[in-house]
């Protein structure tokens, strides 16, 4: 589980110093080491292009280890009526639980609905997200989807007292974000360059040519060259442009979410997704033998900044409002974790993968590409795409090779 938000870059682990030579040179250089630049390494090993991972922490210790961990269409699109988007999930959804069988596990989650009428709407919204997402590689069957008995909705401890008259289940993936991310890194041949902090560039008529960058583990300094860039530098982005080339173009709007994480409560057993204004959706997860409940969404400044007393107070709020039955506020809260959304700021170039995500070609430096926005379910295929457009290769593979788990594990902790 992650730490409770960091209001400061990570720390070094003391057996982060690397063997490296000082001076480096490869195809592609991709600075950032979330779930962006690891399934980026992926797809140019498969082409078998060379390629650095570059991060200023370790791969998998930003945004990608905040987030819902759902690998998912996004229920909430049906609402907001973006179907395209919803189903590009939900293919990628499947090439998830294909290639990454251990790091996933299906669920039925349950949409509670207050009234007769909303419960219809669902079983009809439910019913087309399910049958657009029929492609469920390894669904166990003893999940049931559909109209949840009334006695089965009883059962569960959250149905008490509160505002839900009965649910339907639909059908989504779970996954642990940094061990996917991971294992993403563990699947490609990159040169792993984390903990190394870039202090400066040089260009040459192409464009950008190489980076200084400062191991902070012992403070060594390297050269590492490369003939093409990729920055997927996630909710940070916009920030290490102003930094390192004087930018201050604004390319993403970030928006805050929490995580809290309570011991389980005997009686909840699925997974809940409340609908909550605005489309948004409130979850109520058991998982590793805890309740994850979150998220938030609050615009702020940058990816680093802790949670404040509000952000949570609302998550209470809401949590009391549709699940009284739960003593919330007297349960003490195992962890907390903040994550920055990094979203694609007003009057962007849309990809034809997701409205969400940028593939942003620099203006002056034209061998360099940033990636802008997105979420975990769509990385692969957005990298795949990217991959194609800097090497001219397309390669089947990448929805089909299984990852390499990066600690060696033959099956996640359910
Ligand atoms: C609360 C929340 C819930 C979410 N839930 C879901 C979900 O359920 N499903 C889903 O599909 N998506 C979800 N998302 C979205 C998803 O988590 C993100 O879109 C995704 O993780 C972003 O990955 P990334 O690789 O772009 O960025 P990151 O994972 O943030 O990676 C960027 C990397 O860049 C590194 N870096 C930063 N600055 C520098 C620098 N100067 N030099 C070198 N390296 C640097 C950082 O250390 C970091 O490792 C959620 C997001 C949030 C915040």
């Amino acid at each position: 589980m992650s730490d409770p938000a960091w209001p400061a870059p990570p720390p070094i682990p003391r057996d982060a110093i690397s063997p490296l030579p000082a001076t480096l040179e490869v195809e592609v250089a991709i600075l950032g080491a979330g779930i962006h630049g690891a399934a980026l390494a992926r797809e140019l090993t498969l082409r078998g292009v060379s390629c650095a991972l570059v991060d200023k922490g370790e791969v998998g210790g930003g945004t990608s280890q905040w987030s819902s961990q759902l690998l998912h269409g996004g229920i909430r699109y049906m609402l907001t009526g973006d179907i395209r988007q919803m189903r590009e999930g939900l293919a990628e959804r499947a090439t998830w639980a294909r290639i990454a069988p251990h790091r996933c596990r299906w669920e039925a989650f349950w949409m509670p609905h207050r009234y007769w009428l909303e419960g219809l709407a669902h079983r009809f919204g439910i019913g087309l997200y399910d049958h657009w997402g029929a492609e469920r590689p390894g669904w166990s069957a003893d999940l049931a989807l559909g109209r949840v008995p009334q006695g089965v909705f009883q059962a569960d401890a959250r149905s008490a007292g509160g505002p839900f008259r009965g649910a339907t289940a639909y059908a989504d993936l779970m996954t642990w974000d940094r061990e996917l991310t991971k294992d993403l890194a563990a699947s490609s041949e990159a040169v792993r360059l984390d903990f190394h902090e870039p202090e400066g560039f040089e260009t040459t008529a192409e464009g950008l040519g190489s980076v200084r960058l400062r191991d902070r583990a012992d403070g060594t300094l390297r050269q590492l060259r490369a003939r093409r860039w990729v920055f997927a530098l996630g909710p940070w982005t916009d920030g290490a442009m102003a930094q390192w080339f004087g930018e201050t173009r604004k390319r993403l709007r970030l928006s805050s979410g929490i995580h809290l994480w309570f011991d389980a409560v005997p009686g909840c057993d699925r997974p809940w997704a409340i609908r909550r204004p605005r489309g948004r959706i409130l979850f109520v997860i058991p998982r590793d033998g805890m309740l994850q409940v979150g998220t938030t969404e609050r615009e702020v400044e940058d990816g680093w900044v802790p949670i404040v007393a509000a952000e949570r107070e609302e998550l209470f709020e809401a949590l009391e409002a549709n699940l009284p039955a739960i003593p919330w506020r007297r349960m003490p809260v195992r962890s907390e974790e903040l994550g920055v959304r990094p979203l694609v700021a007003a009057g962007g170039v849309t990809t034809h993968l997701s409205r969400e995500a940028i593939l942003d070609r620099h203006p002056r430096f034209a061998n360099l590409t940033l990636v802008l926005g997105g979420k975990l379910t769509t990385a692969r295929a957005l990298m795949d795409h990217l991959a194609t457009g800097l090497t001219g290769r397309r390669c089947e593979a990448s929805t089909t090779e299984p990852l390499r788990l990066w600690d060696g594990q033959k099956a996640q902790i359910r």
